[in-house]
């Protein structure tokens, strides 16, 4: 059995996760950890059975106590860096949907990783439909260079624009490589109305309630437009993907960055 343990067990994601690690053969939740839930047990908070996990504080201490070999973090982008610097002290691979963490530390934590040998996953986004959005957009911008990208979110979010539409981003400017597009805004009249710009690509976020996670970009050619568009409906959406990086780290090295490189290679 692959043990794993949670951080941010408590959250949404987090308590999506106690539930599809626990209904998944071969794998087991053996410790939680979230600072706001102490005590509380891991499964009674994520609506399936007691498991007999008590949420705990003291990452390192539980991962040590548990001979944890996987951690699963959702949290914040602060925690994750650090919860990821802990677990890599402690021999135990991480897989990380937390979004936000600065380039540099991630960077940083990568060559950690590959220094130690130890595998781990961080994936901006862990639905399949996302990542094959991402794919089908770096194929249309080689023919379609001109694109903006359009990214909606629940209004719990903490950060903005999202991972994804900066992954998303990042692929459509290598794809299109030195193609000129044009932008002719000289003026805009209400600061940030043509969004945020990663490599000459717009990106623009929505927030509002009752969203989960949705993107669409929207590429301009003459006489046409095509929009590629992903919704995440719910955040089972996210969980084949989390199984899939639990079960795949431990072929890994060193960390890895976006599921796409262990669905495409
Ligand atoms: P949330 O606020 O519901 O949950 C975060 C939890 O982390 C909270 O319960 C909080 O108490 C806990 N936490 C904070 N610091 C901690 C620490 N040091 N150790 C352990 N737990 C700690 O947020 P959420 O909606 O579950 O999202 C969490 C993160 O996952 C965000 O960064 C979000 O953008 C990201 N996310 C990623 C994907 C993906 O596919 N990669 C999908 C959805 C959300």
């Amino acid at each position: 059995m692959i043990k794993v343990v949670v951080t941010g067990a408590a959250g949404r994601m987090g308590r999506e996760v106690v539930r599809a690690v626990s209904n998944t053969p071969g794998m087991g939740v053996v410790g939680a950890v979230d600072p706001g839930h102490a005590g509380e047990d891991a499964g009674v908070l994520a609506g399936i059975k007691p498991l007999g996990v008590a949420v705990r504080s003291d990452l390192e201490n539980v991962l040590r106590e548990t001979a944890a070999e996987v951690m699963v973090d959702f949290t914040t982008a602060k925690a994750a860096a650090e919860n990821i610097r802990v677990a890599l002290n402690c021999g135990v691979r991480p897989v990380v949907g937390t979004t936000g963490i600065p380039k540099e530390e991630l960077d940083g934590l990568i060559r950690l990783s590959r220094e130690k040998g130890i595998g781990g996953l961080v994936a901006p986004n862990f639905a399949i439909g996302a990542v094959l959005m991402m794919y089908f957009a770096g194929i249309a911008a080689r023919y379609l260079p001109a694109a903006e990208v359009i990214e909606l979110h629940h209004n719990q979010k903490l950060d903005a624009p999202s991972g994804t539409a900066l992954k998303t981003a990042e692929v459509i400017a290598t794809a299109r490589g030195e193609a000129a597009v044009e932008d002719r805004t000289e003026l805009e009249k209400l600061d940030g109305a043509r969004g945020g710009t990663l490599e000459g690509i717009r990106i623009h976020s929505v927030r509002l309630p009752g969203l989960v996670a949705h993107q669409e970009v929207i590429f301009g050619g003459l006489g046409q437009t095509l929009s590629i568009r992903h919704d995440s409906i719910s955040r089972e959406s996210f969980m084949p993907g989390v199984i899939m990086g639990i079960k795949k780290v431990r072929e890994l090295q060193e960390i890895v960055h976006g599921l796409d490189k262990l669905i495409f290679g």
